[in-house]
This record gives structure tokens, sequence and C-alpha cells, in this order.
């Protein structure tokens, strides 16, 4: 179902009006300082925007997983973003510490200025989709916009009931966006359309297995999560990290997905990560007892890339291997380059999750999309309904 869009909203339904945009400002912070300004930065447009319509911006977020208090825990305060914020928008950025007090200084922001609201998880109502506390939230607009696709997942105070009570209630662009191209996978990919899927735990993923399975043409498996497959076909995994309760399951989904599932044919294996300095390649069926497999090996780097420059929808989610220790970094690097490759030939290149998220660091120009979604990413691809979607008005 298509959502309504900020875009859609005429611009005097903008103009000298409290626009109350829940964000997602849950940024990484090391003493106090933001190291990784992403999720900032995947702001702007909409902010943007909407100052240039004249609106009074009034930011809501969450920012980490603060417990205890009151009073609340100042590490996990947002004013520690506002320098970051006012440097990217090039204007100040008022912060408002609390939202039952604050909404004076909203009224008195100018057309085109910039309020931030203090941590919206230091309410406990915040996680209980408190009516109460959303209608607080609710008076500090006059329209609210959802450009969190970070935190739709979760049906918050700030995402799901305030859209209850203050309208319209409308997508920011980066919602728009990732709601388009993830949107796209699941109902009108360009074929053929492949998923890469590695990282840890093939529990984890297993849900997005499942979903995505029926609906592309191939599906590519590296990470711990080929290990698991591994042991599902009888071969030696040595001292690999395998969930044995999920092999029977592995065997399940090897049978069910007929040719549709590519697994590794090797794999770069060492004793021990510490050990890294000793690693070697060996096909799937040789994997030594005491060894593990720490990255796919150099004949399925090649292998995976073929198939993705064939492909005209790519996804992707999990690194090859164990990518924070080279040389287990390869086969990532590899599978990204892939995706540039197959990008430049006219595929949609799409890629969520966490860590391959990371893992594709400044060379997000080079893809269709990088969600900044993380769980939300993969919950919509298991054909989730995201209740901070959902809440949303229709187009
Ligand atoms: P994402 O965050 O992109 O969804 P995951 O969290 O599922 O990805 O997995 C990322 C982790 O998987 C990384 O920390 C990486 O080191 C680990 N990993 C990948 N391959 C292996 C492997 N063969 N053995 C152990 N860990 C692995
Ligand atoms: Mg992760």
């Amino acid at each position: 179902m298509n959502k309504r869009s900020l875009r859609d909203l005429p611009p005097q339904a903008l103009d000298g009006k409290r626009a109350l945009v829940r964000v997602d400002f849950n940024v990484p912070l090391k003493n106090g300082k933001v190291t990784d300004d992403t999720r900032l930065r995947a702001s702007l447009p909409t902010i943007t925007y909407l100052r240039e319509k004249g609106a009074r911006v009034v930011l809501l977020s969450h920012l980490g997983r603060p417990k205890g208090g009151p009073p609340p825990d100042p590490q996990y305060s947002l004013k520690q973003i506002v320098r970051d914020l006012e440097g990217l928008l090039g204007a100040p950025v008022e912060f408002i510490p609390d939202p039952v007090s604050g909404v004076p200084a909203t009224r008195r922001l100018p057309r085109g200025g910039v309020a931030l609201v203090e941590n919206t998880r230091f309410w406990p109502g915040e996680e209980k989709n408190d009516p109460e506390l959303a209608k607080t939230f609710a008076a500090l607009g006059d329209l609210y916009v959802n450009d969190a696709f970070g935190s739709a997942h979760r049906a918050h105070a700030s995402t799901e009931a305030i859209t209850h009570l203050l309208k319209p209630a409308v997508a920011g662009f980066l919602m728009e966006k990732e709601l388009k191209y993830l949107g796209e996978l699941l109902t009108n990919p360009k074929r053929p359309f492949i998923a890469v899927l590695g990282g840890a735990k093939i529990s984890g993923k297993i849900d997005v297995i499942r979903s995505l399975l029926p609906r592309v043409d191939e599906l590519l498996i590296g990470g711990a999560m080929a290990c698991t497959f591994f042991a599902a076909m009888g071969l030696e995994v040595g001292s690999s990290l395998v969930e044995p309760d999920r092999i029977a399951l592995a065997k399940e989904l090897l049978a069910q997905s007929g040719k549709k599932m590519i697994i590794p044919r090797g794999a770069v294996i060492a004793p021990s990560l510490e050990r890294a300095s000793e690693h070697k390649s060996v096909s799937a069926d040789s994997i030594p007892k005491g060894w593990a497999v720490y990255d796919i090996d150099e004949t399925t780097q090649h292998d995976f890339r073929a198939r993705l420059l064939r492909a005209k929808t790519i996804f992707w989610n999990g690194p090859m291997g164990v990518f924070e220790t080279p040389p287990f970094d390869a086969g990532t690097r590899a599978i990204a380059n892939a995706l540039v490759d197959a990008g430049k030939k006219g595929a949609v290149t799409v890629v969520g999750g966490g860590d391959s998220v990371a893992a594709v660091a400044g060379m997000e120009d080079k893809l269709t999309h990088v969600s900044t979604g993380g769980g939300a990413s993969l919950e919509f691809l298991e054909g989730k309904e995201l209740p901070g979607v959902a809440a949303l008005e229709n187009a």
C-alpha cells in the first residue's frame, strides 16, 4: 500500500506550520561526539524541503536504550548531537529538553527554524506506545512527518500512537525512498533477481530466507550461515560457527529451494582468528577437523560475481566472512564490487542490514539504495507490516 508523502502536501499546508518530524538520530557516539553522522545526513532532504517551504521544523528521535531514571542518563541525551546537526544544516538548532514545557518554544520558532526535542525514550510511555505521551508529542506540531524508517518496526508513542492524534501524518523522503526500493524487491523486481545473504547466524535470517526464496531467481549464501548448510549437506565443518539446532531446517530449505540456493564451493579457513596468518583455501568438502571457515574462497567469489553480473535486481544482507579481520574481508569486498559493477550494467542494487551497510561505507553513491533500516529492513523483507508505516495515511 502506497503511503502519502510529504511531496503530496500542498505548499500552503507547510508554510508557517510546525512540522513535527520523527527522525532516526540513533547515531553512534564516543565521549559525547558523533562518530558516524550517516543518519543525520539521511534526514537532510526532508528537513531542508520543509525549511524551504517555510515550515517550523520540530525534530523527535530516540537515542540508544536509556535505562533507569529519572533523572535520565545524560550519556543518551540528544543534546550531544546539536552541534553536528547545526553544522550539517548551516543553521541554529534550538534544543528542547522537555516536550511538556517545550510547546511555547516551538511556537516561537521562525519560519524555516529548527528545534530538536530530547530523546523520546527518556519518557517511559515511548516504548509502551502510550497515548498520553503521544498527546504530549502531538502538541509540538501542526502536522506529522515520519522519516524514521529504522524505527518503524516498533509501535512506539512517537511512531504509532501519535499518528492517531496529529494529522496529516505522512512519510518523509527517506521513509519514502526506503519503502520504494525495498517494496519493489517484494512486489516488482526486475529479473533476474538475486539475493545474497550472509552474516553470523541462520537463525536471525530464516524468515528473510523463507520470504525471499519464492521471489528470487537465485539465493547466494555466504558467511557463517553457509556452514550450517555445509553441515546439512553432510560435510565436515571443523570448528566453524554452526547452529546445530538449525541443521534440519537448512536441509529442508535446500530440498525445497531446488536449484535456487547457491552454496559456496569453497572456503578460506584457519585454525582460529588469532592464527589468521595460517589461512588457506579449500573446497567445501575438504574442511579439516580443528579448522574454521572465515570467508568464501576465490572460486566462490568468481562464481558469485558472474551470477551477480547477470542480475537486474540484487539485494544483499550480511557479510560473506569475518570482514572485520583481514584477510577475511576479501569475500565481502568482492561482493561489494560485484554489486557496483552490476549497477553499472543497469541492475538495481540494494543493501540492507547492520554490518553489511558498514561493509559498503564510502560506496553508497555507487549503489542504488543502502538501507538505513537495519532490523526494520529485514522485517520489511520478511513481509511483516511495520507498525510505524502502517499508521501513516494511505496515498
Ligand atoms: P548484518 O548486520 O549485515 O545483518 P550479521 O549481524 O548477521 O550481518 O552478521 C555479521 C557478522 O557475521 C560479522 O560480525 C562477521 O564477522 C560475522 N561472520 C561472517 N562470516 C562469518 C564466519 N564464517 N564465521 C564467523 N563469523 C562470521
Ligand atoms: Mg549485525
